[in-house]
């Protein structure tokens, strides 16, 4: 994944608040833009919460979770950890303690690499000149935690790597007796591919209010969610909108447009007719996204309109519904979207508006996710202003615009 690139050129790791000397260790290590899990991961880590990030290995999850750590290392000349990483095996181990050396600001920020199959006196002897991080195995580390060997009381620091791998091979007391013996004061991370069942009852007895992060490639479509298009013209969606909410009372939606400037407008408009109503894109500032994303995720918005950047990996449990208030080009992008609803079993409503140009694009992604969205009705609601002046063929449609905020929905035809 390293790409080279002049040292001179700014490091994207910027945007996410990281301090001079780590951005300067992630120049050295060569890594210039974070990855899609480090981008989302990183910035709600360095506020101080705990979070879950579903991401396979060779997405950078790694990174992910050791930067913000490394942000926030000081040389305290502590013998005992600051951070400890549970990992299910050897490789990922070694793995793990590699990229931490790597990324380290300092040659004072050591790591300690323990796991069964080594000579316990080596890592006895790495122990005792004191670390700074402590990355092994759960089976080993507790075999030093009951001899007295590995103290923790300098934690502040826990990921759980890889959690579900490790649930599967068995080590689930094992974490436990380890996590048990860790400060209440801590931040704790955890790591899976998956959240069956037991991973999830690890988080919730070990986590505060974790966040849920995730980049895991989507099922096709989620069973729970229900799905709907309605067609409309383009200068009738705010209408359609309006009364679409009205009718289904939303607890949290998202309203997706394909361009930042529509996502704009339509907030623009939108403000007007609702309250507690933002907007979220790319051309914010990553603060500004970020305390957008808290509001969202305490409640306080319950209409966002957004662009594709929030279509993957946001994981609000109280979004009810999704808008796919302009249909997406790419029909991907249709199930990352809808995936922010029906989270963790939960009930969830999509609508698509499709305009009668769109057709071919519904059945796109009608054929992607491989079944048939229905199609709903407003009662009372029409959804066409546009005459069909001359009906012989060939058929001309010809637009009707009123007022200036149909004009500038009628730029999209
Ligand atoms: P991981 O998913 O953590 O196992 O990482 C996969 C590989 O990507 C490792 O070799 C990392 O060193 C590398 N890597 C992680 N993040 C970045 C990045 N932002 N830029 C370039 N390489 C990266």
């Amino acid at each position: 994944m390293t790409t080279a690139m002049p040292v001179e050129a700014p490091n994207g790791f910027s945007a996410l608040s990281l301090s001079p000397t780590v951005l300067a260790a992630l120049n050295r290590a060569r890594y210039y833009e974070p990855t899609p899990i480090q981008a989302a991961f990183i910035p709600e880590a360095l506020q101080g919460r705990d979070v879950i990030g579903q991401a396979q290995t060779g997405t950078g999850k790694t990174a992910a979770f050791l930067l913000p750590f490394l942000d926030s290392w000081r040389d305290n000349n502590e013998p005992g950890p600051q951070a400890l990483i549970l990992a299910p095996t050897r490789e990922l181990v070694v793995q793990v303690a590699e990229e931490a050396a790597k990324l380290a600001p300092s040659k004072h920020c050591r790591t300690v690499a323990i796991y069964g199959g080594q000579r316990f006196g080596t890592q006895l002897a790495a122990l005792k000149m004191g670390c700074s991080l402590a990355v092994g195995t759960p089976g080993r580390l507790l075999d030093h935690l009951s001899r007295g060997t590995l103290h923790l009381d300098r934690l502040r620091y826990v990921v759980l790597d890889e959690a579900d791998r490790m649930l599967d091979i068995g080590f689930r007391p094992d974490i436990e007796k380890i996590l048990r013996r860790c400060p209440q004061r801590r931040q704790t991370m955890l790591l899976s591919a998956t959240l069956p069942p037991p991973v999830l009852r690890l988080a919730q007895r070990y986590m505060r209010e974790p966040l849920n992060i995730n980049l895991s490639p989507e099922r096709l479509t989620v069973d729970t969610i229900r799905q709907y298009f309605i067609t409309v013209d383009p200068e009738k969606k705010l209408d359609l909108l309006l009364r679409l909410m009205d009718r289904e009372k939303p607890k949290q939606c998202i309203i997706f447009c394909e361009r930042k400037r529509w996502a704009d407008e339509l907030y623009r408009d939108l403000r007007h007719e609702r309250h507690r109503v933002a907007a979220m894109h790319g051309d914010l500032q990553q603060s500004e996204r970020n305390k957008i994303m808290k509001r969202f995720r305490d409640g306080e918005i319950v209409y966002l309109v957004a662009t594709d950047v929030v279509a993957r990996g946001i994981d609000v449990t109280g979004i009810s519904h999704i808008i796919n208030y302009d249909l997406p080009e790419d029909p991907e992008s249709y199930v990352h979207r809808i995936g922010r609803t029906g989270r963790m079993g939960a009930d969830g409503v999509a609508f698509a508006f499709v305009t009668p140009e769109q057709g071919k694009q519904l059945t796109a992604i009608e054929s992607f996710i491989n079944m048939q969205v229905k199609e709903a009705r407003i009662e009372g609601f029409e959804a066409f202003t546009r005459k069909i002046v001359q009906p012989e063929a060939p058929k001309t449609i010809v637009p009707i615009f009123g007022s200036r905020r149909q004009r500038r929905y009628s730029r999209r035809l």
